[in-house]
């Protein structure tokens, strides 16, 4: 079938559905107005599920549209060394790649850029923390008891498999195998599909063994068991200390807490950063870089008062806008909504401003590394795939071949992390805030009967009384233990069993200049993984008429080298004015390419077009007489000619920002190229000359006097 007429087929069955959205739709409003309370519920659902199907099928044609040739991006990605399989000639490890030259720079890039637009231009707090980390801080955080996947496996060969992911697979098997299949049986699989990572263990096993899934070796599978995505080994030669490789990098900037907010002058709100390793033991790693078991994340913990999540900075982005897949949309319309995140947060749909700003910063920062903004949307979890604790969550999802991924979650997780280590630690984790004027409080005034404590709690005693100073300072915590102790004579604080007889109290009252609370965090968390590969896909095109011909398009801010450098021919005068253009570009920190190869000039600029090199500068033999260039840009493969002292500072004004090839275009007069991959004739050497493409291959013929 060719891509048209995949395309049409596509295009038929979303309108056949959408046909049916407006049958049910009316089915759904005459029940209502019937008044048939029993049957809308099902109806509804009916619905709902076939507007979800509509909308994957919008994606699939949306993404057919950008014709993505996945043969030839995987031969350029690993002929070029973007990625690498890890220890490939040994056979390689699932989960783990590579990055060669071009990716590092790109990535280095990218992480500059990020440091630049996060860090640095709202004075965050950058630390870097170890990788490894003892058990007893990822048993504080939850993710010794739940970081986990279910797993199974093949009884036979010992293989593992991710129990959800088999279901999936073989819900789209069925699906695929029966064409026929009428739409209310298929929506009833996808619907299931749908919540393949919500089910228990013994629901999965029923499910697996409904879906007639067999392991390779044909056996059925082994019941499935949770399995803790952490690496874990131990720390110190006697092996007694369990340690993991963090799974996450936010865990070190919690329990920096107290040092953070006191470097920052007790000031909140404030906002930690880090950039570094997460390591999951990914079950099945699959998708490519997408998911892997070693990858670069950038955090950024937002440390703000809970009562007051407003952001100084908002009214700067309150007009950007955004691509936003609302939970009530994706059960309802299947459709996203464009919408200002000034309107978001106003209407409620975003639950505040921190959040949103930090939404639209991150749309801005993947259109300034040149991520392609119609393939970016910001997708809310539903309220059942939000941990307990989380106010409200949007990952900002990059549409690549393997569909929509989430690449940066933005995730407003309330006090828990704080809570959690500070109770843990028995440490405070708390901030202050002068209020202005003073207010009232509430609060209780005790007293305690330190021989008593001493007796009770030997060494324990100032961390009992600490812990009780600290729930006296507000009434509201204070009361409970107040009921228990005058109703059962004790109670217990934190695993300490305390009597009446330890403590006593007055409620009372008085105006305080400053309130103290626990800091919510609102954190944008980056896989770099993520989106280095959604970038490269983004920036992979083949020339239009040539298949053979591929590009990366990197804007000059991210590419991993900004210019190329060419001498026609290998003439000693010409590659010594190649050296010298080339160590200025370099002097001013401009990453150049040197290519003085036999090969025709056209292949050396189809050489670095692969690379995604944005410009590059040949020198001929009219550079020798007027020390004049010619200088192409890679997407439109237009040359201006330019006196070669102009290189460097034009560049340099480029790759900040400061000017665009249109600008260029216009200062300097176009040299009229037709590039083609043939053999760059003898240059004649007799004025001012263009390059053209024959069957035969590339000559030079004078160009016209203006
Ligand atoms: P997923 O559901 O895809 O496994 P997650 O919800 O577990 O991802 P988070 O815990 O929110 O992901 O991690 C933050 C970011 O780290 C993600 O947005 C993603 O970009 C990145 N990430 C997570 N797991 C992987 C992985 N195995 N490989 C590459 N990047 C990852």
């Amino acid at each position: 079938m060719t891509q048209e007429d995949n395309k049409q087929e596509l295009q038929d069955r979303l309108d056949a559905l959408n046909a049916q959205i407006t049958k049910q739709g009316s089915h759904v409003r005459q029940l209502k107005k019937d008044g048939i309370a029993d049957a809308i519920g099902e109806a509804v659902e009916q619905l709902q599920a076939l507007k979800l199907e509509a909308a994957t099928l919008q994606d699939k044609l949306q993404a057919g549209e950008t014709q993505f040739n996945r043969k030839s991006f995987d031969d350029l990605i690993l002929r070029k060394m973007f990625v690498i399989p890890s220890f490939e000639i040994h056979g390689g490890v699932k989960g783990l790649f590579d990055l060669g030259p071009p990716a590092c720079a790109l990535k280095a890039a990218m992480i500059d850029m990020w440091r630049k637009h996060f860090v640095l231009a709202e004075n965050m707090l950058e630390m870097e923390c170890t990788c490894l980390t003892p058990q007893v801080v990822l048993k504080t955080s939850g993710h010794v008891d739940r970081f986990t996947d279910l797993m199974v496996k093949d009884p036979a060969t010992g293989e593992c498999f991710r129990a959800d992911k088999l279901l999936e697979d073989a819900i789209d098997d069925l699906i695929e195998k029966n064409p026929t299949m009428p739409n209310a049986e298929k929506e009833e699989h996808l619907k299931i599909q749908r919540q393949a990572d919500a089910f228990s263990p013994t629901e999965l096993d029923e499910l697996l063994v409904k879906y007639n899934c067999k392991g390779p070796s044909g056996e059925a599978y082994s019941p499935s068991f949770p399995f803790n995505l952490m690496f874990q080994t131990s720390i110190g030669p006697e092996g007694t200390a369990v340690g993991y490789l963090r799974p996450e990098t936010a865990q070190g900037l919690f329990v920096n807490f107290r040092r953070l907010l006191d470097l920052n002058a007790g000031k909140t709100p404030f906002a930690a950063a880090q950039i570094g390793l997460g390591f999951r033991n990914e079950i099945a790693p699959r998708s490519g870089l997408l998911r892997v078991r070693e990858f670069c994340m950038g955090e950024i913990e937002h440390f703000v008062n809970p009562n007051d999540k407003s952001h100084p900075n908002f009214a700067s982005v309150a007009g950007k806008e955004l691509v936003l897949f609302g939970r009530d949309d994706q059960l309802g319309s299947g459709k996203t909504k464009t919408v200002a995140i000034g309107e978001a947060v106003k209407s409620g749909l975003v639950n505040n401003e921190t959040l949103g700003y930090f939404m639209a910063r991150t749309q801005l920062y993947m259109e300034k590394i040149g991520m392609d903004p119609k393939r970016l949307r910001f997708r809310q979890h539903l309220t059942t795939e939000m941990a307990h604790y989380a106010t409200d969550c949007w990952d900002l999802e990059i549409q690549s071949s393997y569909g929509w991924v989430e690449c940066v979650g933005h995730a407003d997780r309330a006090c828990y992390d704080l809570e959690v280590h500070s109770k843990a630690t028995k440490t405070p984790m708390v901030a202050t805030e002068k209020v202005d004027p003073p207010v009232g409080i509430e609060y209780a005034k005790i007293k305690f009967d330190r021989k008593l404590l001493g007796q009770a709690f030997k060494q324990d005693q100032r961390i009992v009384s600490g812990l009780l100073d600290g729930l006296a300072e507000d009434w509201k915590n204070f009361e409970p233990i107040a009921t228990a102790l005058d109703t059962d004579g004790k109670t217990t604080v934190d695993g300490f069993e305390i009597t009446k007889e330890m403590v006593s109290w007055t409620k009372s009252s008085k105006k305080v200049h400053e309130v103290k609370f626990t800091p919510s965090v609102i954190e944008p968390s980056f896989g770099m993984g993520r989106i280095l590969y959604s970038l490269l896909e983004h920036s992979f095109y083949t020339r239009e008429g040539d298949e053979q011909r591929t590009v990366m398009r990197f804007n000059p801010q991210v590419a991993p080298q900004k210019c190329a450098v060419f001498p026609i021919s290998s003439n000693a005068e010409c590659n010594a004015v190649v050296d010298e253009i080339a160590a200025d570009l370099m002097d001013s920190d401009l990453a150049t390419r040197v290519d003085k190869s036999s090969a025709a000039l056209g292949r050396r600029y189809a050489r670095t077009d692969e690379l995604g090199v944005p410009f590059a500068v040949t020198v001929d033999f009219e550079t020798l007489k007027d020390n004049t260039v010619t200088l192409r840009e890679r997407d439109s493969m237009k040359q201006v000619r330019l006196p070669k002292s102009e290189i460097t500072p034009l560049l340099m004004r480029i790759v900040h920002g400061k000017l665009n090839w249109d600008a260029v275009t216009k200062k300097y007069p176009l040299v009229q190229v037709d590039e083609g991959d043939g053999v760059v004739a003898e240059s004649t050497e007799k004025g001012p000359t263009v390059v053209e493409t024959t069957s035969r291959g590339r000559f030079r013929r004078p160009a016209p006097q203006n």
